[in-house]
């Protein structure tokens, strides 16, 4: 009899847990929500399991590997995002490891646009307003009045899958788009949107003209009424093109100070202090996070500040946060099931063995003849 494949999750994954049951393997799955600690994942993996499923919480590094070694053939995913996992050591031990890409690319390109709308246009303190029985008029402008999105211009830094999914939303209620990417830049795309625009205007959907272009840094964060960031986080070290603490003071006052910033991309890239002292001394005039320096976001967080709260929308790293999105089994539809297909490859052997060749394996690199 041939001796069964053994998976340890570090979080429940849904139904797709019972595919692989389902497939004849021995899934154990960590039963809290919380992110287990780093002992019990190095003690599961060093029992002999074949398989580990991870989330964005679980910090994967040479300790986890070296517990593993001539037993652990893969790693999976349930995200996009994996600095959680370190590449260089992932290499070193020759374990591959897979991710969720393309799956959540338009539940988090949409959450970041709706993040817009609700910072612009007030809605989180209006709501309040009426909840709270403060609503004793209508008049024109009193109390406040938000800031349209229709017609705006937005600064989309990072144009890879989400950052394309969030253009084309933004095409669709007419904003003129400024394109940051040192590293991938995308003119056909970018031909392709204007055409749309173009058309747009041509067919009387849309009154002005707008535009859609590739600019220097300073001019998309100097130009913009929203910027939204979608990069990687990249550390220090990792990459000619860190994105830590990408934005701080110094980026921040290139905004207007009428301009919106909005981040569901990975905390550590926006310097929060900075954002705080960017909001008290009205730098620009919002920003909405949906990720933290520290997750979850520690109950002493200046972030929290009451003076900040009409300004400043906070959300749990919930972008992705919907349910096909994060658990339809199907792989070309789910997180979930794109995580279990990545795992399923790798131990199966699928693609002829070859990991170079199989679609959700991110580090090939290190397997490449
Ligand atoms: P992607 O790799 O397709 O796109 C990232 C883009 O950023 C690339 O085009 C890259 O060239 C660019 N980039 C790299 N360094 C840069 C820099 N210094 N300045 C500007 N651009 C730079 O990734 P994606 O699928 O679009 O996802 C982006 C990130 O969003 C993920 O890495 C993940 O951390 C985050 N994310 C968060 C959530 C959430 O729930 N909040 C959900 C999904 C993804």
């Amino acid at each position: 009899m041939t001796k069964k494949l053994r998976v340890f999750a570090t979080c429940d994954i849904g139904e797709s847990v019972g595919l692989l049951r389902q497939r004849g393997y021995e899934v154990e799955v960590y039963p809290e929500p919380e992110a287990p600690p780093k002992s019990l994942i190095i003690g599961k993996v060093k029992s002999g399991v074949d398989g580990l499923i991870t989330t964005l919480r679980d910090p994967i590094d040479a300790e986890v590997f070296e517990a593993g070694k001539g037993t652990l053939k893969v790693v999976a995913q349930i995200a996009v995002g994996f600095d959680n996992i370190n590449r260089a050591d992932a290499n070193r031990y020759k374990v591959p490891f897979t991710h969720t890409a393309d799956v959540l690319t338009e539940a988090t390109a949409e959450f970041a646009f709706f993040m817009m709308g609700v910072l612009a246009r007030k809605m989180w303190s209006a709501e309040h307003l009426t909840r709270e029985n403060q609503w004793a008029y209508w008049h024109p402008y009193l109390p406040y009045l938000g800031d349209e999105v229709t017609g705006k211009t937005i600064a989309v830094i990072g144009t890879g899958r989400i950052g394309q999914a969030l253009i084309k939303k933004c095409t669709g209620f007419d904003m003129n788009i400024l394109c940051y990417d040192p590293v991938y830049q995308n003119q056909d795309f970018v031909n392709a949107v204007q055409e749309t625009k173009d058309l747009r205007h041509a067919k009387g959907f849309s009154q002005d003209k707008t535009w859609i272009k590739y600019v220097p840094l300073e001019e998309a964060l100097s130009e913009a009424d929203f910027v939204s960031i979608h990069v990687p986080l990249l550390r220090e070290g990792e990459s000619t093109t860190s994105t830590y603490h990408f934005i701080n003071e110094r980026t921040l006052k290139m905004m207007k100070p009428t301009a919106y910033l909005i981040n569901d991309s990975r905390g550590p890239v926006v310097d929060e202090l900075a954002v705080v002292k960017a909001l008290k001394e009205n730098w620009i005039a919002g920003a909405a996070l949906d990720v933290y320096e520290k997750e979850p976001l520690p109950h002493d967080s200046p972030l929290r500040d009451p003076a900040l709260e009409d300004r400043l929308r906070l959300y749990p790293h919930f972008a992705s946060a919907a349910r096909l999105t994060r658990l339809s089994p199907d792989p070309n539809r789910g997180m979930a099931g794109r995580c279990v297909q990545g795992l399923i490859d790798v131990l199966e052997g699928n693609y002829g063995g070859d990991v170079t060749k199989m679609p959700y394996v991110v580090n090939k690199e290190a397997f490449a003849k």
